[in-house]
Parts: structure tokens; C-alpha cells; sequence
């Protein structure tokens, strides 16, 4: 935080309520003299992991900070204010601040893009190490129903597409291969559920059919868990490990499929996930329309296919993106409880700088927004941001392994059941995805451990370890295959939790002081069907911010538009209606609900 009298300083020295551009300041190493940087401390950004990577060669490998990680302070200290009262600060570079960033600069709005870490795309970050290599913060599906991304991808006017196309997936316990998941878009259309019951039942399962049966009553709570926000909210107090129970799904059927399916997709055990947030991501993922489970992938890194392309734009329309800006607080009007500005320190030299905002937009995640919350009056004396403690977020450790030789493997995305005691994992051959592996001499593998918080103490060669026996076991080529390099990246307490009774923490985009926004894949509110852990959720809610930031200053420009999901396939409107119908009329006579 600023001091006091600086932050008077910078008022008496601005004309009008609002700040000119002219008039960010560098508080030079002031902050830093005085203690007074006291913001999120430092383990769980992402940009913090970094600095605990390395490799397997023993050297540390530098973090090459891309050309997109940071303007030179000189750079926008003197920078002209062209569009006075229409001053946007947005922290956090991932998804969500980068739709918020991109949109609000192309309409003319005079945009600060402020991340802690040096490089850009927040969990989709990546980064090349010192020899030259890419690495990410793990591997990222993109969805079928990902409308607003590929129309992103679209806008952009890439060079070529950056993503594969739809792939199988294999799910595979330490016994041998579970199942698989087909590409549904290329097989016949049918109606959803039918449609993913008729095209799996040819493929290998494991898993025995009566087993898979279980599942069906579970399936018809789908309908009804939309039928009512209170509906909803009675979902989100239980576990989804007590709905499994409730709706009688196997025991074989919950450790085998649903719990390793669930700790890869929201990242944490069904019984620490609220059963509302687990069927609306198994609804959205899966369900609601035959092809919502086909996925494709990056065809290298994100941050360097996507979200290089997206600074570049945000800056030719005049906007900032400023990398290592660690935000540590923000000052408010005593007379209108609107921000007037965010102070940043540099965290690469201690300086701290004030950024005057006309409004703000907080797109930073949980933790990061805890640590805000903690370390700013302001934010703590207002009920909606307090309840923001009440969150949690969860663990994730993703690896890279080169290996001397190529072993090819059944299927380019696996999931791993039951190879951890605790923990959900993953592993992509990027020889099959991506572009700069595709001709390597050895084979090269991501792979991610989820609700990886017993796996965290663990070495980095422990955990290189234990990818390379997962990865044997279910591809016995990798056996004699040596590990030539490999990188270990940690993130504590970075992705959202979906935990059950969260829901009503869990904050609206509109805030209780009136020119601040959130966004994120964690808020609540958002019209639009995408949910869960998921960039296109993440990347819409910063559409959504954007167009509140527009509506609040006015002075025009034009909505982002937000393409909804398809809309439910006949059938499934008709069951939801009759649910909620059955919902109404319990509720009439006092009896209870058929579902909960
Ligand atoms: C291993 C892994 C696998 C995943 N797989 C998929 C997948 O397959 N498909 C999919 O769609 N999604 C996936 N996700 C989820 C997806 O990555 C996230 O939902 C999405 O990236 C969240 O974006 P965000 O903008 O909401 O937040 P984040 O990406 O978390 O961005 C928040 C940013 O705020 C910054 N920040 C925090 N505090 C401050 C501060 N005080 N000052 C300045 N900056 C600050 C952080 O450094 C960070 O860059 C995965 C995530 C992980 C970790």
C-alpha cells in the first residue's frame, strides 16, 4: 500500500477526480524503504513457481521472461492519457484478464494489464527454459463447446490454427487400460446420453456393464439440479461423494471412473466437491450434447500461440501489459467508496508504483484475492470480499520429461486412476500434439498431478520418478527408455475448489464498490453455460467484466459479445421442466423432492 501522505500527494496534484496517464507515478524504491509492500506474499503465484523449477541436468534453468512480459517502466510513466475518466487497471494475467484487457483496449478504453509473474496467461502460462525448450504450467484441453475461445482464436488471425484436432483419450488404472473416450463429433448424431451410451458400448471397458448402470439415477438429479437456484444451492451443501451414494452408484463404478474422472476434471476427491459444481461441469463436459467430451489440445504453448498474439494486440490498441507487477493494494474515495487507484510494487526492484483507475477489475484468483483482501482496509471492511476468505484452492504440480528414445503410445491424452492415493494425474505425448516435438528424437511427455498436496514435499526427482513408473506401467515401451531432461513446476493453493457449501462465498462479478469488477473461473452469476475449472469460463467472465467496466463509464464502444452454449437438446428441456414442475408441487404440499 502507499503510504498516506503520497497518496494525498498524488490527489492534490491531479486537477480532477481523475488522474491523467501523466500522472503514474513510480513511488521509486519508497514502498520498499518503508516496509510498506505488504501484499500476497510471494509461493503461490504462478511466476513464484518458476524460480523453483529446474532440471533434471542439475542446472537451474533461468526464466526466460517473453517479449510480452513487461513494458519498461519509462515506457508508460510519461505515456499520454488519451481517453480522460475511461482509465481501466486490470490485475491478473491470465484467461479472464486478458478477455477483460483485450476487449476494453480495442474499444478505446486506456487499459493496465498488471501481473505478478513475468510472463502472461496465469495457470496457461509458458515459458522457454534457458536451452531453449518450452515449458507450461500443464497440459490444457480445449472443448468442444469452447464457442468463445476458438472465436477469439479466429480474431486473432494466427498463422495457422493453434490447436490439433479432437483427440481419444485413454483412462487407465495401474491394472491395465479402463476405457477410452471416442471423438463423438465423427461418429452419427444421436440424442445426448444415447448418443454417448450407443458410441462407448463397442469400445473396451473394464469396467462391467451393471456397474456402469449404477450410473443412471444419478443422471436424472441432472435434470433437476438447474431447476431452481434454491435447487442448486441445496446440491452445493452436499459432497458429490454423498450424491453418488444417495443415487446408488457402485462402489466399482465411483473408484474406478467417477473419482479419478472428478480429481482430474475439478482437481479434487468427490467427497471434497460440492455435488452442484460436479454436475454442472459433468453436464457441461460431457452430457449435454453428444460431442461436449472431444477435446483438442495446444499445438505448443499457449502463452506463445494465444496469448503473445493477445498483448500485441491489447498494445497496438494502445493499451499496457505490464509483467512482474506484483499488486499489493488500492486506494479508495472516502466520499464515493470508488477506486481511485491500485499500487503495484515491481517485483523484480522493490519499486512501487500508483496506477490512478476510473475501474478496476480483479482477475487474480483465489489466493491472490485472499492475500489483496488481507492486506487492504478497504477490501476488508466490505462483506463480499471478507467472504472470499471462506474459499479454498488446491494443489497442482506439473512435470515435463524428455526421454533418449521415441516410444509411441496408445492414445495422446491419458488419465490415470488410482496410481496416487491422493492425488488425480494425467500424461499427454507431445511427439503426438505438439508441433516443435513432433520430429524429436526422444519422446517427451507432460504430465500433471491434481490435488497434489501430499505430492508437494516430494524432490523433483522423486516426482520425475513417479511419472516415469505411471507412464511404464500403462506404456511398457518407456521401461528402458532414460530420462535425457526433465522439469518440475509447483503450484500450491492456485486452482480453484469447488468444495462443497461454497457456492455463497464465492463472489458476483459486480462488487460492492461500484467502479470494481472480479472475474475469473471461480465467480458465480455468469450467464453462460461453461463451468468448472476451465479457460473458456475463466476468458467469457472477462468478457462479462469488460462489458460492466463499459456500462459504468459510459463513453461508448460496443459490448463484447458472448456466445452461449447450445441450447438443451429437446428432451432434456422437457425433463428439466418436468422436474422443476415436480420440485413446484412438492414444495405445495410440504412434501420433499423427489431428488433431494
Ligand atoms: C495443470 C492444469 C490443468 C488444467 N487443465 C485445463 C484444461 O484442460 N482445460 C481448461 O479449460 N482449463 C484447464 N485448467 C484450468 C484453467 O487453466 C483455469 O481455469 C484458467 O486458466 C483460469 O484463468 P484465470 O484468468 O481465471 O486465473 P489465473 O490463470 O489463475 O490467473 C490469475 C493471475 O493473477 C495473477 N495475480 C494474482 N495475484 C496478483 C496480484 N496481487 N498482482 C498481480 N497479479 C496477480 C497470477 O499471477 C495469475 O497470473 C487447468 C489448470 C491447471 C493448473
Amino acid at each position: 500500500m502507499l503510504h498516506a501522505r503520497e497518496v494525498s500527494q498524488l490527489r492534490a496534484g491531479s486537477s480532477a477526480r481523475t488522474l491523467s496517464r501523466a500522472d503514474v507515478r513510480r513511488v521509486a524504491r519508497a514502498g520498499a524503504r518503508r516496509g510498506v509492500v505488504a501484499g500476497p506474499a510471494a509461493p503461490s503465484y504462478p511466476g513464484h513457481a518458476l524460480t523453483r523449477a529446474s532440471s533434471s541436468s542439475g542446472v537451474r534453468d533461468s526464466v526466460a521472461a517473453t517479449a510480452a512480459a513487461a513494458d519498461s517502466p519509462a515506457s508508460y510513466v510519461d505515456a499520454p492519457s488519451s481517453v480522460e475518466g475511461r482509465r481501466v487497471v486490470i490485475v491478473g494475467g491470465g484467461w479472464a484478464g486478458f478477455g477483460a484487457a483485450k476487449h476494453l483496449s480495442e474499444q478505446g478504453y486506456d487499459v493496465t494489464l498488471l501481473e505478478a509473474s513475468p510472463n502472461p496467461g496465469g495457470l496457461s502460462s509458458g515459458w522457454r527454459t534457458a536451452s531453449g525448450k518450452t515449458v507450461e504450467a500443464g497440459m490444457k484441453g480445449f472443448w468442444y463447446q469452447y464457442k468463445n475461445t476458438f472465436k477469439l482464436i479466429k480474431d486473432l488471425q494466427l498463422p495457422s490454427w493453434p490447436l490439433t484436432d479432437f483427440t481419444t483419450s485413454g483412462f487407465w488404472n495401474p491394472k491395465g487400460l479402463v476405457t477410452e473416450a471416442p471423438v463423438f463429433s465423427k461418429l452419427p448424431q444421436l440424442p445426448t446420453l444415447i448418443g454417448q451410451f450407443v458410441h462407448t458400448a463397442p469400445l473396451y471397458w473394464a469396467l462391467p456393464l451393471e456397474d456402469r448402470l449404477t450410473m443412471l439415477p444419478f443422471l436424472a438429479t441432472l435434470a433437476d439440479y438447474v431447476s431452481s437456484e434454491e435447487a442448486f444451492e441445496k446440491y452445493d451443501k452436499m459432497s458429490a461423494y454423498e450424491l453418488f451414494r444417495k443415487c446408488g452408484v457402485s462402489t466399482r463404478c465411483y473408484n474406478e471412473f467417477l473419482r479419478p474422472t472428478l480429481l482430474v476434471g475439478l482437481f479434487a476427491p468427490p467427497e471434497d466437491l460440492s455435488a452442484a459444481a460436479v454436475l454442472e461441469t459433468l453436464y457441461f463436459y460431457a452430457l449435454a450434447h453428444q460431442n461436449d467430451f472431444d477435446v483438442c489440445w495446444p499445438r505448443g504453448a499457449i502463452a506463445e500461440l494465444i496469448f503473445q498474439p493477445m498483448v500485441e494486440r491489447i498494445r497496438a490498441a494502445g493499451g499496457r501489459v505490464q509483467g512482474s507487477r506484483l499488486v499489493t493494494g488500492l486506494t479508495t474515495d472516502p466520499v464515493t467508496g470508488e477506486v481511485v487507484s491500485v499500487e503495484a510494487a515491481d517485483r523484480s526492484t522493490g519499486e512501487t508504483y500508483s496506477y490512478p483507475a476510473d475501474a478496476l477489475v480483479f482477475a487474480v484468483g483465489i489466493t491472490g484475492m485472499q492475500k489483496l483482501v488481507a492486506a487492504t482496509p478497504a477490501l476488508a471492511q466490505k462483506a463480499d470480499f471478507r467472504a472470499i476468505m471462506e474459499l479454498r484452492a488446491l494443489d497442482v504440480i506439473a512435470t515435463r520429461v524428455w526421454f533418449d528414445r521415441r516410444v509411441s503410445t496408445r492414445y495422446p491424452a491419458n488419465v490415470l486412476s488410482g496410481f496416487e492415493a491422493t492425488a488425480g494425474a494425467t500424461f499427454f505425448n507431445l511427439n503426438d500434439l505438439q508441433d516443435e516435438y513432433r520430429d524429436a528424437p526422444g519422446s517427451v511427455i507432460s504430465a500433471d498431478f491434481y490435488h497434489a498436496n501430499a505430492l508437494l514435499p516430494l524432490s523433483d526427482e522423486a516426482i520425475v520418478q513417479r511419472v516415469v513408473e505411471h507412464v511404464a506401467k500403462c506404456e511398457p515401451g518407456f521401461k528402458g527408455a532414460k530420462v535425457v531432461d526433465s522439469i518440475v513446476l509447483r503450484y500450491p493453493k492456485a486452482v480453484t475448489h469447488f468444495s462443497p457449501g461454497s457456492y455463497p462465498y464465492r463472489p458476483f462479478q459486480a462488487t460492492s464498490i461500484p467502479n470494481t469488477f472480479m472475474a475469473g473461473d471461480w465467480v458465480k452469476g455468469v450467464p453462460h453455460g461453461a463451468n468448472g475449472l476451465s479457460q473458456e469460463r475463466a476468458y467469457v467472465t472477462g468478457l462479462v467484466a469488460a462489458n460492466l467496466v463499459m456500462q459504468r463509464l459510459g463513453g461508448g464502444g460496443q459490448q463484447a459479445e458472448i456466445l452461449d452454449v447450445d441450447p438443451d437438446e429437446p428432451h432434456i428441456a422437457a425433463a428439466r421442466t418436468a422436474a422443476r414442475s415436480a420440485r413446484q408441487f412438492a414444495d405445495a404440499l410440504g412434501i420433499r423432492s423427489p431428488f433431494l
